[in-house]
């Protein structure tokens, strides 16, 4: 159950820089405090190009670090800067010996190295994205934006001028050689030097994201830069496929959706240990007993806390590739690029739902409390509302997965438990879709009534999957009985229709289920806790009387000498 990366960035958590921020500061300040920050977590990892490339273990512990639940927006900057844009280079780089020093820069995040594909016009269909590179005589380019909706979209160019670290981006633009349109391809082109933008890139910062750390996300233009010959990452001769050659260029996004997944894993785990400890000082009067009792009492606290733990060790067991098949075949070059690419989404599309719903669930059980983002599970939440969209958008990426399995065009891993509740649901819902599409729209998938039955049910599959994923992940990886159980019945509770009909299960057996399965878990609360190792990561001033009373000190205080009679008082006359 324990974490590979228990404690590599603890140290980092007793610095200033983690402490939180003043939301006086300016925007600027603030940015350059994230980069700062991912930069120190980066120190810490040391990741190596063979890392990002092989996808080994340290890769993915970064990500299934508990730093993430003290400032998602590091790890937002971490994976763009490794998984992207080392991730994208480095097999390049390891062909061409002249684009090494770049990409050690990047691996030293000595600069920051950006990844951009969306366009203001181009986002989920960015196959048709129009920034061009135009191969000249030389066989130097002309990189440019053709019009304002060809902008580069959301990643960040604003120059980093306070801290003086200069931008590098891996951009995604369609080749041009003899007016010919040779499919896209990645290019390595300078953003800024540390101090200003380079010429012919023009960066307008979008206004801030609503709840989320600011990293200045941008429009960015280009306008007739010239760009080297070595800029280009691929051959410049027309492809086999152009699609093919997109999927190429961007292939590292499909790691990313489950690199941004991973960040559930943390994320739900310490929002989990906040609420806890909380529950256990806050008190109330029993108004049964008239005595004074710790809010953990209440079913009610402890039912999300429990979940959220066992969803935080179920997710955690996935990415084991000892113990999950899933994982492992997820990880392994030789695998069906598909079937990669379904295991990722079905796995991002569970995490970012148990993040949403616990965290949601988990900041509502704190009360006024959790409402502020200082004490982390609603700035959690709000970040990876923006981790939903990037890097393959959950609701787009669950249709695409959907249609191509109803449509029998491969098979994920099979359930190694296929009698059990979880793969038994995933089944059902997969032949029931078949059935559909055979029977009453006469196998049209291309179609109106696809469009109207079938694309609002793709999410429901999908999610069948990666529970069932992460189920099997949790039994394989010998997470405590206890708590798969109890991630079963949260299971059953995602879809109490299906197993109403078609396992008998009432909602009150589901709820009977539930209570078993939270009695059985709750006497061991203490040791699920202590294996999140969330201790030194849990820094919500909530989390004792005297942290919550310090940090109240630094609150703006109002006082004055002011007086005033708001009633007045009746003249001794009138009495
Ligand atoms: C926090 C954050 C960071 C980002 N960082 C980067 C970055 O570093 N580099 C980069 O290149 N991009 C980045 N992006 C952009 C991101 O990749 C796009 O936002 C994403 O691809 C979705 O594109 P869009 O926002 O234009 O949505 P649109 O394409 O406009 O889609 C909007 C909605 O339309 C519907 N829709 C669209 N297509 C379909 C379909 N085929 N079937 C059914 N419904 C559909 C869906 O409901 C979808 O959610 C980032 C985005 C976010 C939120």
């Amino acid at each position: 159950m324990d974490r590979l990366s228990a404690t590599l960035t603890t140290p980092l958590t007793k610095t200033d820089l983690f402490q939180i921020k003043p939301d006086e500061l300016p925007v600027q300040e603030r940015i350059e405090i994230e980069y700062l920050r991912a930069q120190a977590i980066a120190r810490q990892y040391k990741l190596t190009a063979e890392d990002v490339h092989t996808l080994s273990d340290k890769f993915w512990a970064m990500h299934l670090d508990n730093i993430t639940a003290v400032d998602v927006a590091p790890m937002a900057l971490l994976t763009i800067q490794y998984n992207l844009a080392a991730g994208t280079l480095a097999p390049w780089a390891a062909k061409r010996p002249e684009l090494r020093p770049i990409l050690q820069r990047i691996l030293d995040f000595e600069c920051s190295g950006q990844f951009m594909l969306t366009e203001q016009a181009h986002g989920l269909d960015a196959i048709h994205l129009e920034t061009t590179a135009t191969m000249l005589p030389d066989g130097s380019f002309d990189f440019h934006t053709p019009h304002d909706g060809a902008a580069k979209y959301m990643p960040p160019s604003v120059p980093l001028a306070g801290i003086n670290m200069a931008r590098i981006g891996v951009i995604i633009a369609k080749l041009v050689v003899d007016g010919e349109d040779r499919g896209v391809r990645p290019f390595v082109v300078p953003l800024s030097d540390g101090k200003q933008m380079c010429q012919g890139v023009v960066c307008r910062q979008l206004p801030e994201r609503a709840g989320a750390g600011p990293l200045g996300h941008s429009l960015t233009w280009f306008n007739h830069v010239r760009l080297p010959p070595s800029a280009c990452l691929g051959p410049t001769e027309m492809p086999k496929s152009k699609k093919a050659a997109f999927q190429a260029a961007i292939w590292r996004i499909t790691v990313g959706s489950l690199a941004l997944g991973a960040l559930a894993v943390p994320a739900v785990g310490v929002s989990a240990y906040v609420l806890a400890r909380y529950s256990q000082r806050r008190t109330v009067v029993s108004s049964d007993t008239g005595k004074v009792v710790p809010i953990v009492s209440f079913r009610t606290q402890q039912i999300p806390i429990l979940h959220a733990l066992a969803q935080s060790f179920a997710m955690n067991a996935f990415m084991q590739r000892k113990t999950s098949g899933g994982f492992a075949l997820f990880c392994d070059p030789k695998a069906d690029i598909r079937v990669r690419m379904g295991v990722a989404a079905a796995a991002k599309c569970v995490m970012m739902l148990h993040i949403q719903e616990s965290c949601t669930q988990l900041s509502e059980r704190v009360g006024a409390q959790g409402l502020s983002c200082y004490n982390q599970i609603i700035a959690i939440q709000l970040e990876m509302r923006g981790a939903a969209i990037a890097e393959g958008d959950t609701l787009v990426i669950a249709i695409r997965l959907a249609t191509e399995l109803i449509l029998g065009r491969y098979e994920l891993p099979a359930p190694r438990y296929p009698t059990s509740l979880p793969a038994r649901h995933e089944a059902g819902l997969i032949a029931e879709a078949r059935s559909i599409l055979k029977n009453k729209l006469g196998g049209k998938h291309r179609s109106d009534e696809f469009n109207r039955l079938i694309l609002p049910r793709c999410e429901v599959i999908v999610r069948a999957i990666g529970e069932r994923f992460f189920y099997e992940a949790a039994i394989d990886a010998g997470v405590d009985k206890k708590l798969v159980d109890l991630y079963e019945v949260n299971i059953l509770k995602h879809d109490p229709a299906w197993y109403a009909v078609n396992a008998g299960l009432g909602s009150w057996e589901i709820n009977e289920r539930e209570d078993t399965a939270v009695s059985a878990a709750l006497p061991d609360l203490e040791k699920y806790l202590a294996a999140t190792h969330a201790h030194d990561y849990a820094l919500a001033p909530i989390m004792t009387n005297e942290r919550w009373w310090n940090f109240a000190q630094s609150f703006v205080t109002f006082t004055g000498g002011a007086s005033t009679e708001v009633i007045q008082t009746p003249s001794a006359g009138k009495l």
